[in-house]
């Protein structure tokens, strides 16, 4: 009996942590599936052995609702980072950058505050809220709307006026300061652990399943841009403007200057200012004002090139150096890790900090109680960044980089051009094994749900998966025996495994763990080769000739089939099936050689991230607006009228998904 007792504990504790994680800072640390797993474990013992029960067990708090996922859904318009500057040599650069590319040096910019919280894209139509999602991975977005819908700030309905618009507002989620401090005074009075941080606290909480948990949460929403084809409006700062005629919460900080001066006086302004405002910015956002610049200037793969944040440098600490460990990650290199005094920094509680490479770790010759600067930047791990002399620990406690691998005991070694060393232990050091294999089943990669970061760690430690080939080969009848685990999962597992099999060659390639050779680059290689036979038999000269595979790279490739293990791994995924070669039908081809094309609206059959990859790996061009030079506006539903008119008056082909295909088949 004390053994289930203890087992049950053991599971809220677990459970609780997780929902600590994942709520308050945000962190997912197991699948969802892993979560649910634990959770019906402690329902069912919990139902099982009533005496136990507990009101403050996790089982209540969730409401009895598993954790269902949100839908994914796809933004009409991607959602964009933001390019980061720290300094004024940056900022001028960026300045010289949109005068080159725009011609002129007569114009304005739209100057706002940074505001720290999480991003969200709300979708109106005909007046109505239809949808809010998360920014996600910036195509696609979880679909929160039910928890959106219980923030005050967001309209669910315009008014009578603004009727005829359809458009995307983007927005941060926010918790002012004060709200912050009371919530955690009640958190407090009733013995819970108090929230991090605003940012965290408010991110967290628009991800939670318990929509009446969400209005509790004193959130705010703060907009600062439309995108739409159906609102025509020459300047953002005019947008605000509307935005705030609408209803909408659109704090009242923004400055349009213009000058490049203008700018560096918001900068200074807010950065001497900015501990007077009710909620935490982390910097300040300049826009150029005009939208018709933003479109001439358009976007980089991740930015916006029309719009660029200033950084406020991050606090500075000093605390204690308790140690330091080393770690092994999936390439084999050791990172050093420092353990420190806990210190408060920027509203949140540090305890590690990393120290990147050994490199770096002689350079400030560290020892036990030296007293650390500590720097929390736009990074998520804290990192090191010098020592106070004053305060040196004793010259006998200097660190001493390890000379045989912590995890394994083997030898590691260092190359010139690395900043790190590596273990040399290939094949069988814990971590790398462990590493590959969570890198294969990743979602960029195979995409396998069920085979989660402790699942993987687990099946190493039982001796059922040792390499990626492992993974076809399971023993789905030991799996199901396994304690907690089930026959359920090990058939949703089986499921998931087997369809990965359909995976492109460029995911395989790409899973497989080539150093370097990462999501772009295989996108790179299976261009020019198509097949992995192929790829082995290149030398370091050709496989350079390849656009974006610089020599270390093509280095990498070489070696990486020179070693017998790698080719036995790929012959017996060969054997289960997956795929090795690029098939006919999603091959490129030269047919839309030359043409441009622009993209808009939202398709039926495609993303639009994937049919800017049939145009692109077919030899044709995207771009963002329409002009004389475009050939084809590939049009979806919801097509803004705008794109429609400039097609039809320059006489630009539209077409539609279907179309695009035949185009090219
Ligand atoms: P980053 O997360 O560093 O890529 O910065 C981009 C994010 O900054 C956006 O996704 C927004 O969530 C956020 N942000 C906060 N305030 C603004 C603002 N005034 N204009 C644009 N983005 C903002
Ligand atoms: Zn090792």
């Amino acid at each position: 009996m004390d053994k289930i007792k203890q087992k049950i504990q053991e599971l809220r504790d677990l459970i609780n942590q997780h929902n600590h994680y994942y709520y308050d800072l945000d962190k997912n640390i197991i699948s969802d599936i892993e979560y649910d797993e634990l959770l019906i474990e402690l329902v069912r013992l919990e139902n099982n052995y009533p005496q136990f029960k507990d009101e403050n067990s996790p089982t209540n708090r969730v409401g009895g609702g598993l954790s269902e996922k949100f839908d994914s859904e796809s933004h009409v318009y991607p959602m964009y980072s933001l390019d980061n500057t720290y300094s004024s040599e940056e900022l001028e650069a960026w300045y010289n950058r949109v005068v080159k590319n725009i011609g002129i040096t007569d114009f304005e910019f739209c100057c706002e505050l940074k505001y720290d919280g999480a991003s969200v894209n709300l979708l109106y139509d005909e007046g109505k809220l239809v949808r809010g999602l998360t920014r996600g991975d910036g195509s696609n977005g979880d679909n929160i709307t039910k928890n959106l819908k219980t923030i005050s700030s967001i309209p669910i309905k315009l008014k009578e006026s603004f009727k005829k618009n359809k458009f995307e507002i983007r927005g941060e989620i926010i918790i002012h300061l004060d709200s912050f401090a009371q919530l955690n005074k009640k958190r407090k009075d009733n013995g819970e652990q108090p929230f991090m941080n605003p940012r965290n606290t408010a991110s967290g909480s628009i991800k939670m399943l318990d929509s009446n948990e969400v209005a509790r949460r004193p959130l705010e929403c703060f907009l600062y841009s439309i995108v739409s084809d159906d609102i025509a409006i020459e300047d953002h700062s005019e947008l605000l403007n509307v935005a705030r005629e609408m209803g909408f919460n659109v704090p009242n900080y923004e400055r349009v200057v213009n000058s490049i001066q203008g700018v560096k006086e918001y900068i200074k302004y807010w950065e001497i200012n900015r501990k007077t405002l009710p909620f935490e910015i982390d910097g300040v956002v300049i826009k150029i004002n005009k939208i018709d610049y933003q479109n001439q200037l358009g976007f980089t793969s991740k930015f916006p090139r029309w719009a660029i944040s200033y950084k406020y440098k991050a606090e500075n600490l000093a605390t204690r150096l308790k140690s330091i460990s080393f770690n092994v990650g999936r390439t084999g290199a050791i990172t050093p890790v420092a353990n420190l005094e806990p210190v408060l920094i920027s509203g949140s509680t540090v305890k590690r900090a990393s120290l990147h490479s050994y490199d770096q770790m002689l350079k400030l010759k560290l020892r036990v109680n030296d007293f650390v600067l500590v720097e929390k930047g736009g990074e998520i791990i804290p990192k090191i960044t010098g020592i106070d002399e004053e305060r040196r620990g004793s010259s006998e406690d200097e660190i001493i980089f390890p000379e045989i691998c912590p995890e394994c005991n083997s030898k590691l070694e260092k190359l010139e051009s690395e900043a790190n060393y590596f273990c040399t232990n290939y094949i069988d050091c814990r971590p790398q094994a462990i590493g590959r294999i969570q890198h294969f089943v990743s979602r960029k990669a195979m995409n396998i749900d069920g085979l989660g970061d402790e699942t993987i760690r687990l099946f190493y430690d039982l001796g059922f998966l040792r390499d990626i080939a492992d993974i076809y080969n399971l023993n789905y009848d030991e799996i199901s025996k396994i304690e907690g685990y089930g026959e359920k999962s090990a058939k949703n597992l089986k499921k998931g495994i087997e369809e990965s099999k359909l995976n492109s060659f460029q995911k395989v390639l790409f899973g497989i763990g080539i150093r370097y050779v990462g999501e772009s680059a295989s996108k790179k290689i299976i261009k020019h080769v198509d097949s992995i036979d192929k790829l082995a038999h290149m030398d370091i000269e050709s496989l350079s000739s390849i656009d974006e595979i610089g020599d270390k790279t093509a280095k990498s490739i070489v070696d990486f089939f020179s070693d017998i293990n790698n080719i036995q791994i790929i012959n017996k995924l060969k054997s289960f099936g997956l795929n090795f070669y690029q098939k006919d039908n999603d091959n490129h081809s030269a047919k839309l050689n030359g043409k441009i094309f622009v993209i808009s609206g939202v398709f039926e059959s495609h993303s639009r991230d994937e049919i800017k990859n049939i145009i692109e790996l077919n030899g044709g061009k995207v771009s963002s607006s329409v002009s004389k030079k475009t050939n084809y506006l590939v049009a979806g539903n919801n097509i803004g009228p705008s794109k429609l008119n400039t097609a039809n008056e320059l006489g630009v082909s539209i077409i539609n998904e279907v179309n695009l295909i035949d185009l090219i088949s």
